[in-house]
């Protein structure tokens, strides 16, 4: 076990991908003691379920610039983060599949990822059959194909920027819950954990789901719901090798390959609100033949597939599902990456980055992070949905 320091100068509290990506690119920027503080093991949370896409572009610049970014990271992870760790990164290739209602959107949205360098291209119904026989593209009126685009590891992606956090000097403690953030008047001094007073003059909330429960004490509510996602894993028949992950916004379904011959495939949304310590882990049995029945009607060859059970994972839900990210302006030396929504896996590598900026300089090159300020919730100021297929909208170009 790690020895618990009873100082720092930065605390991050969860060992989430998140707060694992922040630990890796401070300690890179020699930000001084820097501690990461995890409740259980690394990755033990939503970040160890997620199907972990890596895909390059939405509907609005910020995340486009960032997703792309860290999708360069995952494919080039040994050159630019260097040590021993691997996150797993597959290059199987992004389909995005929209009807003729969201076809403008796309065409729109990826256009404009083009022009920002995001590698994206439009494709035909017809090109999405040749570069996939198996699919049926009769409710397809556009795509998008990222050729270097796939999925990575989740768990792997955590461990390798806690280790080579690590390796450059930071600490690591799991299996030690952070009771509160401390605060003297408007600054933060903080954090106790289990008896313990930790004195930092930067706390970082990186808790994912259970972050709102460490700033309510302080006076900032935030409303994070936990939503329950599934996630359904098919055997592929004999001739339906590999495909390329499908983002699809005709079936409101997505889908990547997995391990040997399975896919795993869940909707887009779900709606059940749960208790983040006490839910159903598993997979329910009639979301099966619902996931069984849709990923048919895109591969007809998977009625031949076989249905292998499947799980639950939870998304931090924010009332615009987009992240809290930056300074929280109340208390000096607050700061927060959390909320992502179920899409927060493909930024983690670059928002480490944006983040230890704004942490050590006060801003992020490049980067404005005011629109994901937490005041947005009581000011009614929320970001519009940022889907790939979403309208263009103001803060499009943020
Ligand atoms: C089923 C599913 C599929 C997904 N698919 C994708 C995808 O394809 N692409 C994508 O980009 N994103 C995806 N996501 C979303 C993505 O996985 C998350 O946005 C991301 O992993 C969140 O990481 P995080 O570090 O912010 O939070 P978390 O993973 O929630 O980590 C927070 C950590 O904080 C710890 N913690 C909390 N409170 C305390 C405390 N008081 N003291 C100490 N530790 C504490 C927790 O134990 C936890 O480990 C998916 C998520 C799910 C559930």
């Amino acid at each position: 076990m790690v020895d618990v320091p009873r100082s720092a100068d930065v605390v991050i509290v969860g060992g989430g991908v998140h707060g694992a990506s922040l630990a890796y690119h401070l300690a890179r920027k020699k930000a001084g003691r820097v501690v990461l503080i995890e409740k259980k093991f690394i990755a033990s949370g939503p970040t160890g379920r997620s199907t972990a896409l890596v895909r390059r572009f939405y509907a609005m610049d910020f995340f486009t610039r960032t997703a792309s970014a860290a999708a360069d990271m995952f494919a080039h992870w040994k050159d630019v983060i260097g040590g021993d760790g691997d996150p797993g990164f597959q290059k199987v290739g992004l389909l995005a599949l929209a009807g003729a209602d969201k076809a403008t959107h796309l065409r729109h949205n990826a256009l404009q990822a083009q022009k920002l360098g995001a590698g994206v291209t439009l494709i035909s119904p017809a090109d999405v059959k040749t570069l996939v026989p198996a699919a049926n593209v009769d409710d397809v009126a556009l795509a998008s194909y990222e050729a270097d685009s796939g999925y990575a590891d989740p768990s792997s992606t955590a461990n390798a920027l806690v280790n080579r956090a690590r390796e450059l000097g930071a600490t690591i403690v799991q299996y030690r819950h952070v009771d509160a953030i401390r605060a003297a008047g408007d600054k933060v001094v903080g954090v106790t954990s289990e008896g313990i007073g930790i004195d930092a003059p930067v706390v970082v909330n990186c808790a994912g789901l259970w972050a709102d429960r460490l700033l309510r004490p302080l006076g900032i509510e935030v409303s994070i719901r936990p939503e329950r996602h599934l996630m359904c894993f098919f055997r592929r028949p004999r001739g339906f090798d590999v495909h390329p992950a499908v983002a699809d916004t005709v079936l409101m379904t997505y889908m990547r390959p997995e391990h040997g011959d399975l896919t795993i495939h869940g909707k887009l949304s779900y709606d059940e609100i749960v208790d983040p310590d006490h839910y159903n882990e598993g997979v329910d049995p009639d979301q099966i033949v619902t996931n069984a029945e849709l990923i048919a009607q895109r591969f007809p060859v998977m009625e031949h597939g076989l249905a292998m059970g499947g799980y639950s994972g939870l998304y931090d839900a924010t009332p615009d599902h987009h992240p809290v990210l930056g300074a929280i302006p109340e208390y000096t030396g607050l700061f927060a990456d959390f909320g992502w929504s179920g899409h927060g896996f493909k930024h983690s590598p670059a928002i480490g980055d944006i983040l230890s900026d704004v942490i050590l300089h006060g801003r992020a090159k490049d980067y404005d992070l005011a629109a994901f300020r937490w005041t947005r919730f009581r000011e009614h100021d929320l970001v519009p949905s940022a889907r790939w297929t979403a309208e263009p909208h103001p803060k499009h170009r943020l």
